[in-house]
């Protein structure tokens, strides 16, 4: 049966222009002029948000392999915009990230109320430099190797995205690997300079993880890994929208800097997202969550975040004096165009998935659908 809704805003081609959406049997099937359906309004329609870069929420973490746990996280994705993600397991014993990776094929398989597409390893490929590990067990970071990269996935499929330390030995001959088998190479914890950033370029490295974030930095006489992101046009940048991890200026700088379709907004969330402050255990790590933030209790040392996508999206437009329509692009249509799932995910185009949400002038969520189907509702 067709449905169809409308507003006066709706996020077509990058921009916000008034027209309804004809919806059947979970896809966009037209775009006609205003007026049918549910009316929103002057209400914005977006295309549902997609993380490429998350651990967990709502007290799931990905690393601790539990389904039931895993089920409730992906439950409340819809209520931040967010329709679509990859999860993110990161470094820890082999066992446990081949846990991580068969968890996430099982969510893959599923008819949830968000799409999982996949699974993006942070690790175990990294570089053991203190400036550039961040909040990664040091002892299960290992050089990069073939053979332990197909030790790790199995016979599942769910890895799209590898975050690596492209500088270390061996790195080429893996990457070239991870080319053959469609899996995009991110450089992430990573001391990687200019020069050895061109080579890698050469060997498919195709974006940056959390811009700013356990890399290299910028020097003027060696732009760092920071700088290689800047500056490769052809690259897609994460960045975490907090502004702790990465001050807001700092945030306004990579959008001044990159092609407005190549910068990705992405969470980097934590189990405590969406859970009570105060002191957690995840895989062996202390974590304190305070003023809606998580450290290495007792430190100030940042260990990922507790965003949602959509703080991301309000976070950059009210704070870095990005447009909404380059916010909304950042966090929709350009992380599919990087999976190379445009056609089916991240716009609000003919044949696409129905994925969209309703949000109003403070970026609240209003109502998500997935795939044609309400999913969540204020
Ligand atoms: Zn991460």
């Amino acid at each position: 049966m067709k449905q169809y809704v409308c507003s006066k805003n709706v996020f077509v081609d990058g921009k916000f222009v008034p027209a309804s959406l004809e919806v059947e049997d979970g896809k966009i099937t037209n775009i006609l002029e205003y007026g049918f359906g549910e009316n929103f309004g002057d209400k914005r329609i977006i295309p549902g948000l997609i993380d490429i870069h998350t651990h967990g929420g709502y007290g799931c973490e990905i690393n601790d392999n539990d389904y039931d746990k895993a089920k409730v996280w992906m439950a409340n994705l819809p209520s931040e915009a967010t329709t679509s993600l990859l999860i993110s397991p990161y470094t820890a014993t082999v066992q446990q990230m081949q846990e991580g990776v068969a968890l996430v094929d099982r969510l893959m398989k599923e008819d949830l109320d968000v799409t999982v597409l996949g699974s993006h390893l942070e690790g175990p490929f990294l570089s053991k430099d203190p400036k550039y590990i961040g909040a990664m067990r040091e002892d299960c970071i290992v050089e990069p190797s073939v053979a332990l990269y197909k030790e790790i996935v199995g016979d599942y499929d769910s890895v799209k995205l590898m975050t690596m330390a492209c500088e270390k030995e061996n790195a080429f001959e893996l990457m070239d690997y991870l080319q053959s088998q469609n899996v995009i190479v991110s450089g992430g914890h990573t001391g990687l300079e200019y020069e050895q950033g061109l080579e890698a370029l050469k060997h498919g490295l195709k974006g940056f993880t959390h811009t700013f974030n356990a890399m290299r930095g910028v020097h003027h006489r060696e732009v760092g890994t920071a700088g290689c992101s800047l500056l490769f046009d052809d690259c897609y940048s994460e960045a975490i929208c907090d502004g702790y991890h990465v001050s807001f200026p700092a945030l306004r700088l990579i959008f001044k800097c990159k092609p407005k379709d190549k910068v990705v907004l992405i969470t980097d969330a934590l189990a405590i997202k969406g859970m009570p402050e105060g002191l957690y255990d995840l895989d062996g790590f202390a974590i304190e969550m305070r003023n809606g933030c998580a450290y290495l209790a007792g430190t100030d040392k940042l260990s990922g975040s507790t965003l949602s996508m959509i703080k991301c999206v309000k976070n950059v437009v009210e704070q870095c004096d990005v447009s909404v329509e380059d916010a909304v692009l950042a966090a929709s249509t350009n992380p599919a165009t990087y999976l190379g799932v445009e056609n089916t995910k991240g716009r609000l185009a003919v044949g696409n998935d129905a994925d969209m949400a309703v949000i109003d002038e403070d970026f609240n969520v209003l109502r998500t659908y997935h795939k044609g189907k309400v999913v969540y509702q204020k």
